[in-house]
């Protein structure tokens, strides 16, 4: 603490007076360096910044008084001029046991992808021009080819997500007219994407049949009528029906579409483009399988199963598909260069089939063995019980994964990690809640989940166990800091 007597010559008014203006501060040879890196403009913004911020500080009278000396200006300056130009978007640890998380970004792109994506974004490149004619071509042959080859369909588009590929689908093929869809399809997907909702903003009537747990192919017969255009389909993957429930097939319902002239759409959702059960996961429908089940047109997202960018993928029949190309609000909608050289890149490597589960991050995961997972998990330990020591203790346990994102809702993935479990008896919550924040501060922020009073790491996602024990001495300096400040 200081003296009184010190407080009067080194008081808040005497360190006032001290301060060097903007242009002092920034001509101090010990910011020669900042300048030539950022430019007069950004550092004398930040110079501004920092001593209005620390004139404001000593006329409030903050204890302790902020530094005001030349050095330790310089030494603040280059933190805030630092601080200012960190991206807000970094990569996160995602330890939180659910592999396509939407929070932290969906599928993970393969290194492979983003090194086709630098390659084709940082110069001009062939989006929609036809190099074999020089003639302007269409941005969806970039992956139409590969879409149809890979599903079996003749024809396909991309646009933003897969809610941007229903809205248009139902636009494009039932405005103005009805679209029938069972009571136990009307699902809500992540609080803005509702079924019902969706059909209204895209001005298809919407026809409810059957019941919440039981639809039947007559439900269906029944309500066709002079303006049904469309039969639609929904993948519930974020909820599962269980107990006395019946559903129709597609299978069952494209003959039914089909001898009236109407269309049958499939919204999948999830949209694995392999056999998950060749891979030992649960089953998902494929888009191949809704096709050859006689599905006109079917829908499914770039970043859940496929383990692309975030796009919309629409395939289907030519006619269908022409149309929704054709349909104006598409342009609204459509893909850019970006995800779409993404795609591209993902959707090659599914041409290979044997190298998915290796050089696919989201089906690597998937597929781990929950053996590996424990055995790094026992190899962290004993260096996270160091580091949390002594508040805290760190146990390796037996976890269950989710793969995620609406995905396979009730199906679980064997897998472990680490207990973080607070000390003693009092104050537990925030404790907890002090060891999740002092991991989210990281440089490489570490999330996990907070389960029955312990903070649970799931290593399932964990690719590079160094790089999460390099950052232990940080989590320790960190609990001591807030130690300390209590
Ligand atoms: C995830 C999902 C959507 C929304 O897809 P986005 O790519 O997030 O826009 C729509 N329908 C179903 C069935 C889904 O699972």
């Amino acid at each position: 603490m200081d003296t009184p007597e010190g407080s009067m010559v080194h008081g808040p008014k005497a360190m006032l007076q001290q301060l060097p203006s903007v242009d002092r501060l920034i001509r101090d040879p010990a910011n020669a360096a900042l300048l030539r890196a950022h430019g007069a403009t950004f550092v004398t913004q930040a110079a501004r910044a920092l001593l209005q911020h620390t004139r404001e500080a000593l006329c409030a009278g903050e204890v302790p008084p902020p530094a005001t000396d030349e050095a330790a200006l310089s030494a603040a300056l280059a933190a805030r001029c630092q601080a200012r130009l960190a991206p807000r978007l970094k990569t996160v640890l995602n330890l939180t046991g659910t592999v396509i998380h939407t929070n932290l970004g969906r599928a993970v792109l393969a290194p492979e992808v983003m090194l086709h994506v630098q390659a084709t974004m940082t110069g001009s490149n062939n989006l929609e021009f036809d190099l074999a004619s020089g003639r302007r071509g269409d941005r969806d042959s970039v992956v139409e080819d590969l879409l149809c080859e890979i599903t079996g369909a003749q024809a396909a588009t991309v646009v933003n997500n897969n809610a941007a590929a229903v809205l248009l689908t139902l636009a494009a093929l039932a405005q103005g007219r009805e679209a029938i869809v069972s009571r136990g399809e009307q699902v809500e997907i992540g609080g803005a994407f509702r079924m019902p909702d969706v059909m209204a903003s895209a001005g298809a009537k919407m026809v409810e049949v059957g019941t919440t747990n039981r639809t039947h192919l007559t439900d269906y017969a029944r309500a066709i009528g002079p303006e049904t255009a469309l039969l639609m389909k929904v993948h519930t993957s974020n909820y599962a029906l269980q107990g006395f429930t019946a559903s129709v097939s597609e299978a069952e319902l494209a003959p039914l579409a089909h001898a009236h002239g109407l269309i049958l759409a499939t919204d999948l959702g999830s949209g694995s483009l392999v056999n998950m059960v060749d891979y030992g996961l649960p089953p998902e429908p494929t888009p191949q399988a809704m096709l050859a089940a006689g599905c006109d047109v079917v829908t499914f997202s770039g970043d859940k199963l496929l383990g692309g960018p975030q796009a919309g993928l629409i395939v289907g029949t030519r006619e269908a598909i022409t149309r929704i190309r054709q349909f104006p609000m598409k342009r609204a909608l459509r893909v850019s260069k970006l995800p779409l050289a993404a795609l591209e890149a993902t959707l090659r490597l599914y041409l290979q089939p044997e190298r998915l589960r290796r050089d696919l991050p989201t089906l690597r995961w998937l597929t781990r063995e929950s053996a590996d997972i424990r055995a790094m998990a026992e190899a962290l330990c004993a260096d996270f019980q160091e580091a949390l020591a002594p508040h805290y203790t760190a146990t390796v346990v037996a976890l269950q994964s989710q793969i995620g994102s609406g995905s396979l809702p009730i199906d679980r993935l064997p897998s472990a990690g680490l207990a973080l479990k607070p000390q003693g008896k009092q104050g537990q919550g925030r404790a907890l809640a002090a060891l999740a924040q002092a991991l989210r501060a990281l440089p490489q922020p570490v999330i996990g989940r907070v389960e029955d009073d312990r903070l649970l790491l799931d290593l399932r996602c964990l690719d590079d166990p160094a790089a999460l024990r390099a950052q232990l001495p940080a989590v320790r300096a960190a609990l001591l800091a807030q130690e300390r400040a209590r």
